[in-house]
């Protein structure tokens, strides 16, 4: 849907970086509204800051259901558990090429068919923990992950954009558990299917 609405207008009009800048600004927003506690603004922004971090997906040709499917299977890809997860505070090490991870990643199973259902999967995995976290310790795992999406880029040898873009997300949703709200509603809500700014199917927004 997203690219449909902005892939044309972005092309025009945003590089690579520019796109980065973007995530950046929306992020820093939300930012704001965390630091002011104004929950009713986190609600209504946080559907932009997924919006513009899918359209730099779409313009890397990284697909984020992909993404979050490597890196999380319907487990936790440190302790494999598929609900209540705990291993937050010991510090493990993600190996993608795990062999027991491989498997349940080629497996497919129940692969998630919507962002709701992803929203659904990672709050079995990890809900019960951050129950216990503060909103705001939820929500900087997002900032810290934006940061390592940067990274990624700039030093593209890395090769770990992906995991980078899954793990952004992965928190974006976390956080809208946290929050009480399912994420797809709200970003129909915003994105009927058309640009949230101009009302078009095909954004015509003057670039301010
Ligand atoms: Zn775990
Ligand atoms: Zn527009």
């Amino acid at each position: 849907m997203f690219k449909s609405i902005y892939d044309e207008h972005n092309r025009e009009f945003y590089d690579d970086k520019d796109l980065l800048l973007r995530i950046n600004e929306e992020l820093s927003r939300v930012d704001e509204l965390m630091r002011k506690e104004n929950l009713a603004g986190v609600i209504q922004y946080l559907p932009r800051l997924f919006a513009w971090l899918v359209t730099f997906a779409n313009r890397v040709d990284i697909n984020i259901s992909e993404a979050l499917w490597e890196k999380y299977p319907g487990v936790c890809p440190y302790c494999l558990k598929k609900r209540n997860c705990m291993c937050i505070t010991q510090e493990t090490k993600y190996t993608a090429q795990r062999p027991e991870l491989k498997k349940i990643r080629e497996g497919r199973k129940n692969v998630p068919q919507s962002l709701t259902e992803w929203q659904q999967l990672l709050a079995n995995i990890y809900g019960k923990v951050n129950k216990v976290q503060m909103l705001i310790q939820v929500w900087l795992h997002v900032s810290e992950e934006i940061g390592e999406i940067c990274r990624a880029f700039r030093r593209r040898f890395d090769n770990n954009l992906r995991e980078e873009l899954a793990d952004a997300t992965a928190w974006i949703l976390s956080t809208a558990t946290k929050l009480g709200v399912d994420l797809q509603q709200l970003v129909l809500q915003r994105y009927p299917g058309c640009c949230d700014v101009c009302g078009k199917e095909k954004c015509q927004c003057e670039i301010l």
